[in-house]
């Protein structure tokens, strides 16, 4: 592994020639960097190596890091864009809510509503993704793409909820052309769904470190990379 700012430079240029392949234009493409168990120090270092857009699973880890991110940023006029990708627990939707952009884990019904509510109650309106269990793993969480179907019209009829589109993980340790199914399965669950729903519900996150190539010639518009900007985690 390079730098950090090394590292953001290869990814960039693997972006670039897996939209190239598919006929996309890089900047199209939105590339998240997932800071769990990331120092506020590495975190600014991917921000002044150009990143904007911050992923993190945990509210409570995102919050803890926070004031010190903004202020860095309010120093170099850089304005940071959260991303909220873990599991998100009902208890953890206020907070939720108050800190991220986009939150791609909307992964129930009933976290939807929760999340409407305190949306409601904060004056704002949530940009959201709904998580879909392509691959149908046990272990995961998510809707299945049968269940996204079935509870579609309601999650689209939330008022101070915006659904953007889907998210997806590729099952660990997959072979290439077990992930790129799942992505593609993805995208084709999108095109249907944006029928129903219009042109606002565009957006495909899926591809990370081990498949993010795969996932952009497949159509993802926004990829999100831990390890292959940070090296790899301490295990915790
Ligand atoms: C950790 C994580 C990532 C990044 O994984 P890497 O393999 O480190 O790139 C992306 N998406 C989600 C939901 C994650 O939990």
């Amino acid at each position: 592994m390079g730098t950090i700012s090394d590292n953001i430079a290869d990814c960039r240029r693997r972006l670039a020639g897996a939209a190239a392949k598919s006929g996309r234009q890089p900047e199209d493409i939105t590339l998240v960097a997932v800071t769990k168990n990331v120092s506020v120090a590495g975190i600014c270092q991917a921000l002044d190596s150009g990143l904007s857009n911050i992923g993190e699973n945990r509210v409570q880890e995102a919050l803890s890091k926070r004031r010190e991110i903004e202020e860095h940023c309010a120093g170099k006029a850089l304005r940071p864009v959260w991303h909220m990708i873990g599991h998100l627990q009902s208890n953890k939707a206020r907070d939720a809510v108050r800190s991220f952009d986009l939150i791609h884990s909307l992964d129930s019904l009933k976290l939807a509503q929760k999340v409407d509510q305190e949306a409601c109650s904060a004056g704002k309106k949530q940009e959201a993704l709904l998580e879909v269990n392509v691959s149908g793993e046990k272990s995961k969480y998510g809707f299945s793409p049968a269940e996204v179907e079935t509870v579609f019209d309601e999650l689209l009829s939330l008022r101070n909820v915006s659904v953007r589109g889907l998210m997806t993980i590729a099952p660990i340790a997959a072979k290439a052309h077990e992930a790129r199914a799942v992505f593609r399965g993805l995208r084709q669950l999108k095109e249907r769904l944006q029928r129903k729903a219009g042109p606002q519900f565009a957006l495909l996150s899926m591809g990370m470190s081990d498949d993010f190539e795969a996932a952009v010639e497949e159509g993802a518009d926004i990829v999100r990379l831990g390890r292959a900007i940070f090296g790899e985690r301490p295990l915790k």
